[in-house]
């Protein structure tokens, strides 16, 4: 057999460890992992000699804002950064324009990916109206959002239309959502106790950006914790898988501990500002409406490496979410009223190699975290998430010794800018593969757009498969 490509001499992170291998690919797939004289020939062979190669990154949380607000972002420019970024899928999020609450309005979504998209896809519709769950289940969708949060004062990115505060609602929705078997990925929020702290803070006239970054924390956590409690236990008498977004604070994680011992089926994310910038209050006094409007507390860093290790956390999500400097600025004065979201797709990867270095985090749970564990999840693996023969060859090269400046003239966004901007890190991406095909090499996005696919779960597939060939 000859290969289309060899990766040469790399330490390849496995479902069964880290080892010394060449991989061999052929049409997008895993057909060898060998070493020496087993290697096949190959077209092309690549010596990737004291580099890493990692399974490519799965992120179910990218807000690449087509339709709609492509101002901002579009799916090309999007997924053009996440392959600079070390991610071979991604799944965006339905506040869009308009809102993806519909099949109708998913599939038009997935034809617009089909023909930008440099990367496998798909796109995370909201489940507002119940009578499409099932419709859009069947059309492949990996999970659903739900936003307990609406905007003060703005009318994005958290719409008037997707966010879910009755009680009533979200437990029909938990039901519905059940019968499809997929995730509901929900953001949690106390939406009447977050407007009570708000409307005090205006009345008092003050909108600053540290005023509103402090009352996410307030109260001990009680806006976001109190949720999560509700949920959890939403979620034991229903049985839907419960996915938490966002988790930053002492007592979400520990109701989250709870309900995994309990066996019940909850899994939870981390974002990289959780980790590296909202847990940082010098930083958010510094950056402004460049951070977020969100502060963790005090002392929360040791804890979230914590439940990352031990696996309260199960996943990254990105939550790749740019806003131009125009939407920002206003922030400095009315934080109340500025876009909010920051973009992190491109600096994810390369701030959690720098912790790799620096001993905090194994190789082999980062690649859980960052791309095994959201296959999982997500029922996309092993198709992708695993370096092993048979899967994808969805793949990241990275150098973990290699020291780069994140900077904001670096950054593939349309936004252009960076909260991490001066940033030293060591660990940076070199190639991403989708497929066995380059879309980032040496620097360069070469991926063409239209050379992603839609990553279904794969349940649906087998199906499928199934009924054409009956
Ligand atoms: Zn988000």
């Amino acid at each position: 057999m000859k290969a289309d490509l060899v990766l040469s001499g790399a330490d390849v992170v496995t479902p069964g460890g880290v080892v010394r291998a060449d991989i061999a690919v052929k049409n997008g797939k895993i057909v060898c992992l060998t070493a020496g004289e087993m290697t096949p020939a190959a077209d092309e062979r690549i010596d990737v000699g004291g580099k890493i190669v990692l399974p490519g990154g799965v992120d179910t949380h990218t807000h690449l804002r087509e339709p709609g607000f492509t101002h901002k972002e579009d799916i090309l420019s999007g997924t053009r950064t996440a392959a600079a970024g070390g991610y071979t899928t991604v799944s965006g999020m339905p506040n869009v324009e308009p809102v993806t609450t519909t099949v109708e309005r998913y599939l038009d979504a997935i034809e617009m990916y089909k023909r930008s998209s440099l990367v496998d896809f798909n796109h995370n519709p909201s489940p507002t109206r119940l009578e499409e769950i099932p419709k859009l289940a069947a059309a492949g969708a990996l999970g659903f959002k739900v936003y307990m949060i609406t905007d003060k004062g703005v009318s994005y990115p958290h719409m008037p239309e997707l966010g879910v505060h009755h009680q009533g609602k979200l437990f029909e929705i938990g039901e519905a959502v059940q019968k499809t078997g997929l995730p509901l990925m929900v953001h949690p929020n106390n939406q009447e106790l977050i407007d009570t702290l708000s409307d005090r803070a205006i009345a008092a006239g003050d909108t600053s950006y540290q005023t509103v970054a402090r009352l996410s924390a307030s109260y001990d956590g009680i806006v976001f914790d109190s949720a999560i409690s509700y949920l959890c236990r939403m979620q034991e008498v229903l049985g839907f898988h419960l996915h938490v977004l966002h988790v930053r604070s002492p007592r979400s994680v520990e109701v989250i501990r709870t309900a995994k011992r309990n066996k019940q089926k909850v899994s939870a994310e981390i974002n990289p500002h959780m980790i590296f910038l909202c847990n940082d209050w010098d930083e958010i006094e510094r950056l402004g409406p460049y951070a977020l409007n969100l502060w963790n507390g005090p002392d929360t860093t040791e804890m979230l490496w914590e439940a990352i290790r031990d696996g309260s956390i199960d996943v990254i999500g990105s939550d790749h979410a740019p806003h131009l400097r125009e939407e920002k600025e206003i922030g400095w004065t009315n934080m109340f009223v500025a876009a909010n979201g920051t973009p992190k797709i491109q600096e994810t990867l390369p701030l959690f190699l720098d912790q790799v270095h620096a001993g905090r985090l194994s190789l082999e749970r980062l690649v859980e975290i960052f791309s095994s564990t959201p296959a999982k999840l997500f029922g996309l693996y092993p198709r992708k998430g695993a370096i092993q023969v048979g899967s994808d060859a969805d793949l990241v090269v990275v150098d973990p010794q290699k020291k780069q400046v994140l900077r904001n003239e670096d950054m593939l966004s349309k936004c252009g800018w960076s909260s991490w901007d001066g940033r030293e890190v060591t660990g940076a991406t070199l190639h991403t593969l989708v497929r066995g095909t380059f879309v980032y090499r040496d620097g360069e996005v070469v991926g063409k757009p239209g050379h992603g696919e839609h990553a279904k779960p794969l349940h649906r597939e087998i199906a499928a498969q199934m009924a054409e060939a009956s």
